[in-house]
């Protein structure tokens, strides 16, 4: 794969235990492969707080984000609340999130999911950074939501769009940024995906990981460990360069770029 081209992987859970014994080299390997930035992902003021410390350690790799993800919703607090807040004021912390809806596995009541989410709307507007967002079988919840404060937010990105075809041309309808994992390189269920992703446009379009979840299954030879890398990354752009049917370097840049403007990272 060839690594004269710059990305930004968007969404890598860093601070996930699979990392615990060589994180420094999987950041280290990332760079190699031409990942100059990563967003690491934080899901709960705890998570994100971990997330911004990796990020002081690692200052010209990585960035954060600070949130409650809404698995998390159940035991969100009020000193949650504050912590999140305060994350936010750091330079580093770039987003709130990972927020939003998931009724797919309900690891947390929907009454509870709800106002979490709500209260991060809230929060995202006062602190006037952009949102990291999770959906999953939530559209038309999530997207009411979002239509009510969306000319407050400065903006949002889905991260991990797997939706249909309604759901895409919604979010784009509210000019929210779209986020787009190694689920485009599943040849099965990624199909969906991988037929829609050449309707968003070029300067909506972000890419992303999600490692070490998702390994891109279009890797050959395959890797022995199912674990997934942010170095990885050029393999998901590979797919969906081809479904857009566009170059590397065209995808690179754009993707670059929208990254840069998005969570407003200091273009080097
Ligand atoms: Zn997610």
């Amino acid at each position: 794969m060839k690594n004269s081209l710059r990305w930004i992987d968007i969404g890598v859970n860093l601070t996930n235990t699979g990392f615990d014994k060589d994180r420094d080299q999987v950041i280290a390997d990332a760079q190699d492969a031409g990942v100059v930035y990563q967003i690491v992902t934080g899901t709960n003021a705890k998570d994100s707080h971990q997330a911004h410390r990796l990020c002081k350690k690692h200052p010209q790799q990585l960035f954060s984000t600070a949130g409650c993800h809404p698995h998390d919703a159940k035991d969100f607090s009020k000193q949650d609340l504050t912590k999140i807040k305060k994350l936010l004021t750091q330079p580093q912390v770039v987003a709130v999130g990972e927020c939003g809806l998931d009724f797919n596995r309900n690891f947390s009541p929907k009454e509870q999911q709800l106002s979490v989410f709500e209260r991060q709307l809230q929060l995202a507007v006062e602190v006037n950074k952009p949102l990291f967002l999770h959906e999953r079988d939530a559209f038309d919840a999530q997207h009411a939501l979002l239509r009510n404060y969306r000319s407050q937010i400065k903006g949002a990105v889905i991260h991990c769009f797997t939706g249909e075809a309604h759901a895409l041309k919604a979010y784009l309808d509210l000019d929210l940024y779209i986020g787009i994992t190694g689920w485009i390189c599943d040849e099965r269920r990624g199909q969906t995906l991988n037929d829609l992703v050449r309707y968003i446009p070029d300067d909506r379009l972000m890419i992303e990981t999600d490692a070490p979840y998702l390994l891109p299954r279009n890797m050959r030879p395959k890797p022995r460990s199912s674990r997934n890398l942010p170095q990885y990354l050029p393999y998901v752009a590979q797919k969906i360069a081809e479904a857009r049917n566009c170059s590397l370097q065209e995808l690179s840049t754009q993707c670059f770029r929208n990254s840069v403007n998005f969570f407003q990272l200091e273009a080097s």
